[in-house]
């Protein structure tokens, strides 16, 4: 193996998602104490966006101060090198976590023991499973009470529409959890409430043997036996190739707080996820091995400071080795650029780089060359696919609030489009912008940031819109046919693509049933 496929082959690039509370930064903290990578507990931040009050805005700035910090987190750990890619906790945000999942390899998912699969999980899941990304479950609190384990896998299984595959058994649960039977490992890792971690761990490649009993007592010795019978019975034992193309997730319980099940789970999340996959360009599916340099732009974090308008651009190298000062091609511009500054994640520290390997996120300092989605390779027309946009969930009009500063306007709203902040539609009949969000937040972060960051003013008009949704048609004579007499409710996305807005779910259904050749889509991407 050539030391470039070794240093790919030890990368795990993966984001941990949960709805809110679940407890995602409980776990990344403790997977990074594991790493070395931090020393004490308390030191990672919760990039959770607490709405105090709407005025807060300083508090919103320090927390995405904080988010920026925790973008990615990288350590290395019994031989690899680990990259975890933070996501936003509020759904308002939830853009900025799809498009980091264009840029994990493999995904962990955070429950609640007590409370099962929640909304945002929901649709994490959706498009995870969109881009066939594998995933591992780890079902966190087992030391409160929660609900039946069987019951919770087969809500795994219904609601997140995937299989799931047990590798570690809870003894009980809350005040009597005892700790689980660690299928993957064959062994018994014990719990005790007051001295937390695993208190011992016992090896037991075979559960009917009378030692177990000295352990957990005879009844939890009788309940596990025959939990794990019934567990051989009804799930599949773990078949990595089917991991690997999403179809069935491996599940560990545990208790992240305590600090327990979670080495566990690292140790067989290095062994079994993947290390950076192959990326499908739309000329070719590029090899992460290939020697030559690619990546893309998955994420643009503006500076905090509004005295400097720079942004950081995060690219995700998808194969070779990037280099500080090498000249790269950024394909949208079809200029060479190259980077004195580059920035890798280690821990919650941001360093220069002067390499970084498939796999890696690097962080480079941009002046606004850089938009969400942009290739950079080492010299071939290459152009990564992304993650489509979704149809956002609220609009409003944005308007001019200080007439001398519309060309400030405009540059703030085209720059924040850019960076993927919500999406714009431009109104075909009267031209009039409209932004699309899937949060309230979103409206706020806007205005705040043009007026800070660009000097201009804005102000939000209601619109009443149920959908947006992209036209597309073979018929092109019904598709003119309708775009004429819906023109009042025809806009632009800002590829100046055919948008309809439905005000309402009538008028869409009606739409659909009337014109049989029209499709309507409800992603950018079809
Ligand atoms: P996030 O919103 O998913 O990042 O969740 P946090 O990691 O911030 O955790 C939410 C709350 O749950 C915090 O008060 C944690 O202390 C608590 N918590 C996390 N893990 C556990 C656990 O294993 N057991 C218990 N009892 N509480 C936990």
């Amino acid at each position: 193996m050539s030391e470039l496929e070794k240093e790919i082959h030890k990368r795990r690039t993966f984001a941990i998602i949960s709805h809110p509370d679940a407890g995602k930064t409980t776990l990344t903290e403790k997977l990074l104490l594991f790493g070395g990578a931090i020393h004490v507990a308390g030191a990672v931040k919760s990039n959770k966006i607490k709405k105090t009050a709407t005025s807060d805005w300083m508090e919103i700035e320090k927390q995405r101060g904080i988010s920026v910090a925790t973008s990615v987190m990288g350590f290395d750990y019994d031989g690899y090198k680990i990259n975890i890619l933070d996501t936003p906790g509020h759904q308002d945000f939830a853009e900025d976590t799809y498009r980091t999942l264009t840029a994990v390899d493999s995904v962990i998912i955070v429950v609640d023991s007590a409370k099962g699969v929640e909304t945002q999980t929901r649709k994490l899941m959706e498009v995870c499973r969109m881009r066939r990304t594998p995933v591992m479950i780890f079902v966190n609190k087992m030391d409160r009470d929660g609900r039946d384990p069987f019951e919770l896998l087969d809500e795994l299984e219904e609601e997140l529409k995937i299989g799931v595959c047990p590798l570690s058994w809870p003894i009980d649960s809350g005040q009597r959890f005892k700790g689980v039977y660690n299928i993957f490992h064959e062994k018994l890792d014990l719990y005790t409430p007051s001295k937390q971690t695993v208190t011992e761990s016992v090896e037991f490649k075979d559960i009917s043997s009378p030692e177990l009993e000295s352990h957990i007592g005879d009844n939890l010795a009788a309940k596990l036996r025959e939990d794990i019978e019934l567990i051989e019975g009804v799930y599949p034992s773990l078949d990595i190739d089917v991991y690997l193309k999403g179809e069935v997730a491996p599940v560990f319980f545990g208790s992240a707080l305590n600090n327990f099940g979670v080495r566990e789970l690292l140790d067989c999340f290095v062994q079994i996820a993947p290390s950076p996959r192959p990326v499908e360009a739309i000329e070719r599916i590029v090899k992460p091995e290939e020697p030559n340099f690619t990546g893309f732009i998955f994420k643009i974090h503006a500076n905090m400071d509004p005295n400097h308008r720079s942004c950081i651009a995060f690219v995700k190298i998808c194969s070779g080795k990037f280099e500080r000062n090498v000249n790269y091609k950024h394909i949208r511009l079809n200029r060479m650029l190259k980077f004195s500054s580059p920035t890798a994640f280690m821990a919650q520290k941001k360093e220069t780089v002067d390499e970084a390997f498939a796999g890696d996120i690097v962080g480079l300092p941009d002046t606004g060359n850089f938009k969400i989605g942009d290739t950079l390779t080492a010299g071939e027309d290459l152009h990564f696919k992304g993650l489509p946009s979704f149809s956002p969930e609220m609009f409003k009009y944005i308007e001019n609030a200080d007439p001398m500063k519309s060309k400030q306007l405009q540059k703030g709203i085209d720059q924040l489009m850019d960076e993927g902040v919500a999406q714009l539609f431009t109104n075909q009949f009267n031209g009039r912008k409209i932004i699309g969000t899937v949060g309230q937040l979103q409206f706020e972060v806007i205005q705040y940031r043009l007026l800070h960051e660009y000097g201009a003013q804005c102000k939000w008009e209601p619109i009443n819109l149920f959908k947006a949704c992209w036209i597309e048609s073979d018929d092109k004579d019904q598709l003119e046919d309708f775009k004429k007499r819906k023109s009042q409710y025809m806009a632009c996305d800002k590829e100046g693509r055919d948008v309809f807005l439905a005000d309402s779910n009538y008028v869409l259904n009606m739409a659909q049933q009337d014109y049989k050749d029209i499709k309507f889509h409800f992603t950018s991407e079809f």
